[in-house]
């Protein structure tokens, strides 16, 4: 759950029209319209990458009259289905794989269950992925994926592709590596343990 409380405000004196601010937004809230910047105001969750990329200082961030409240209610899809896109994304579902905004795996499972099929849909709906814009990318395509879905990078945008995980190195590579003290499948045994331990709630 994100509670935005700033909104990218545009300068059209200033905007040149270079377009990187949309390039960088990730939920998607910039359109560029006869080369000036547009914000959606009811999509712009405050997280100042266009301020800090603008190469003219043409955006800043003000403070909105009403605070945007960005959460999906877990409690509003099948637990069924969010436990096992966790469990196959090897993630607890009260896991918090975003610390800027604290959001949990089995949110983001609730998004890609109620329709966000792409990284910036699902920073839409949860607000995540507006902090630091980095560490939470690679859970979010762990999720995507475990639900059946690698959506296309989209063209020019800032995305990251997912990188390789304890399950996914092969064989001859883990016997290779055990010989010289690493250890994946205590690893791995630790890591399933995790994933499935749930933590009881009040
Ligand atoms: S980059 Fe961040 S601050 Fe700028 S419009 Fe998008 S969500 Fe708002
Ligand atoms: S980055 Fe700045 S100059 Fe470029 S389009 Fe956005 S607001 Fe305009």
């Amino acid at each position: 759950m994100k509670t935005v409380t700033w909104l990218a405000e545009i300068n059209e004196e200033k905007c040149i029209g270079c377009g990187t601010c949309e390039k960088v937004c990730p939920v998607y809230a910039i359109k560029m319209k006869e080369r000036k910047a547009i914000v959606d105001v009811n999509l712009c969750t405050g997280c100042a990458n266009c301020n800090q990329r603008c190469p003219v200082y043409a955006i800043e961030l003000i403070k909105r009259d009403q605070p945007l409240k960005l959460k999906v209610d877990v409690s509003s899809v099948d637990a069924v289905k969010v436990d096992e896109i966790c469990k196959k994304a090897k993630f607890n579902p009260q896991q918090i794989i975003c610390y800027c905004t604290e959001t949990r795996a089995d949110e983001v499972a609730a998004a890609i269950l109620k329709g966000a099929d792409t990284p910036e849909k699902i920073s839409q709906m949860t607000g995540i992925r507006t902090g630091c814009g980095v560490e939470c990318i690679q859970p979010i395509l762990r999720l995507l994926d475990a639900a059946g879905i690698v959506p296309e990078k989209p063209k020019g945008w800032q995305w990251y592709g997912k990188t390789p995980t304890v399950w996914d190195i092969p064989a001859d590579v883990r016997e290779k590596y055990n010989k010289s003290g690493f250890y994946f499948e205590e690893d791995q045994k630790l890591l399933d343990e995790i994933s499935e331990t749930r933590v009881k709630k009040g």
